[in-house]
């Protein structure tokens, strides 16, 4: 690396003024002035502000290539900063040298300076995190994930890698895609039945949906752990907050119960969206004026008050006795659609909301059963505009129960032998939960599609790039 090479970041700070440096970026825009000279907006991706370089006249190639600069050609740029006289900027950069490293025919690169919408920019996915708001989005990606390390690295659980590929259905009833190497053409042909024992694994196998069952025998071990990787859904849904390929945060704790995991969420939550505000200021800001107006304001609140809690059964009655029209009827036992949530969370609690005790008969085998005997120490985190961003449980820890609820499920006992193992050698209570990040992200930044806010989204009908 030049030892003078500074990001745009960097190089946009007041106190970087008086620096001979070089910086390497992409043209935004380029005006020539009627004093011979050129303002060329250079942006790195480093941080949402472009650099304004200086370049004059008097530069070796000012005809041949300075004057011919459009948006997307990649320059290098040395000279000195000096104190802007323009608003908004405090730094320019006057340019002795500026290099061409690549061109962009302006008749074929798609980014120009009018605006594109969302689902254009999706045509465009491997160029879209040119622009501002895309390049927005992924910083705060960013920092939101690194804020998770640090949060549980900081209270003592353990990053843990479970597998991604699978012979075990998490949820018993999930939409799982499959993996093999079955020859499916010859299959097709042959049209006998699919022979398992012939396949890589010799049993069906699939992509995760969940790394909980693995997460859960670490942390009865290590104590406190976590997860954080891709998992895959087949489900059909051509939602805002669904993809088929999304990144879940899982921590699990031994010796957690329901209370203590409903406060480690909080926490969680909090400690990435204050991150988000300490760490992402310009891209907050610029989410809060392009975006989502008040999405700062709304963080904020979140961060300084205690989330609301409700039971199931409360969240039932007023969504039963309230003036709202629902597309799908509810009842005490219906799982809640994402239009029950926002109310709850947008309408009447006007914030976030942890939601308890759901009926057994909605949630999986795997959650404790109450005392009740029809509910289960489920919790789940519902936000406004996303809806259900967090799922957990504290887990069932009782052997006889557990079976119980496998066999009422329709599963096979020994295919969770291990699982099952854990209550069987010193079992103990424990409790986790699901967070997905995208939902996160989209909370944060207020973009209103799931697609937006992941490098290369994965939908039904869709894998390009
Ligand atoms: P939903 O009811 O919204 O479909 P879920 O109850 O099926 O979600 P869980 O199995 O509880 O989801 O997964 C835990 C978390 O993972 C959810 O709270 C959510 O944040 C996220 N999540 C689940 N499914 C998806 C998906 N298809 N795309 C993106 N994130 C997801
Ligand atoms: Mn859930």
């Amino acid at each position: 690396m030049q030892d003078n090479w500074i990001r745009v970041a960097e190089a946009r700070k007041a106190e970087s003024a008086g620096r001979d440096c070089e910086v390497r970026g992409w043209v935004r825009t380029r005006r020539d002035s009627k004093g011979g000279f050129s303002f060329i907006e250079v942006n790195d991706g480093s941080c949402l502000g472009n650099i304004q370089v200086v370049a004059p006249g008097e530069l070796d190639n000012y005809a041949d290539e300075v004057q011919k600069l459009t948006a997307g050609c990649s320059v290098v740029v040395a000279g000195k900063l000096v104190e802007s006289p323009a608003k908004g900027q405090a730094t320019e950069l006057q340019a002795t040298s500026l290099r061409v490293l690549g061109w962009a025919d302006p008749e074929t690169y798609p980014l120009q300076k009018k605006r594109h919408s969302f689902e254009k920019l999706r045509e465009w996915a491997h160029l879209r995190t040119r622009t501002n708001t895309l390049s927005a989005v992924m910083r705060t990606r960013n920092q939101i994930s690194q804020s998770i390390h640090n949060f549980f690295h900081e209270n003592g659980f353990f990053y843990t890698h479970t597998p991604i590929i699978t012979a075990s259905d998490c949820e018993g009833a999930g939409e799982m895609f499959r993996v093999t190497t079955l020859d499916l053409d010859m299959l097709a042909k042959s049209g006998g039945p699919v022979k398992f024992e012939y396949d890589f694994f010799e049993k069906p196998a699939y992509l995760t949906v969940s790394g909980q069952l693995n997460g859960e025998t670490y942390a009865t071990a290590l104590g406190r752990i976590y997860t954080f990787g891709p998992t895959f859904r087949a489900e059909n849904s051509n939602t805002s907050r669904h993809l088929a390929e999304f990144w879940m945060v899982e921590p699990e704790a031994a010796f957690f119960d329901l209370a203590d995991d409903m406060r480690l969420a909080e926490d969680f939550l909090k400690r990435i969206f204050t991150d988000c505000l300490n760490h992402c200021d310009e891209d907050m800001q610029f989410f809060d004026q392009r975006i989502q107006p008040g999405v700062i304001d709304q963080i904020r609140s979140v961060v300084e008050r205690p989330f609301a809690h409700m039971t199931y059964t409360e969240a039932i009655k007023i969504l039963e006795t309230c003036d709202a029209r629902f597309d799908y009827p509810i009842s005490w036992g219906t799982d809640l659609q994402a239009e029950h949530e926002r109310y709850l969370t947008e309408v009447h609690v006007k914030g976030p909301v942890i939601l308890t005790d759901y009926p057994s008969s909605i949630k999986p085998f795997y959650m404790r059963v109450s005392d009740d005997g029809k509910t289960v120490a489920a919790m789940d985190v519902l936000v406004p505009g996303v809806g259900e961003i967090i799922g957990g449980s504290q887990r069932e820890e009782r052997l006889d129960v557990l079976t119980s609820r496998m066999t009422e499920a329709g599963l096979n006992e020994e295919d969770y032998w291990w699982y099952i193992d854990l209550r069987r050698f010193g079992t103990v209570p424990h409790a986790g939960f699901g967070l997905g990040l995208e939902r996160a992200v989209q909370y944060v930044t207020g973009m209103s599609n799931i697609r937006d806010v992941i490098p290369f989204p994965r939908t039904p009908g869709n894998a390009d790039f």
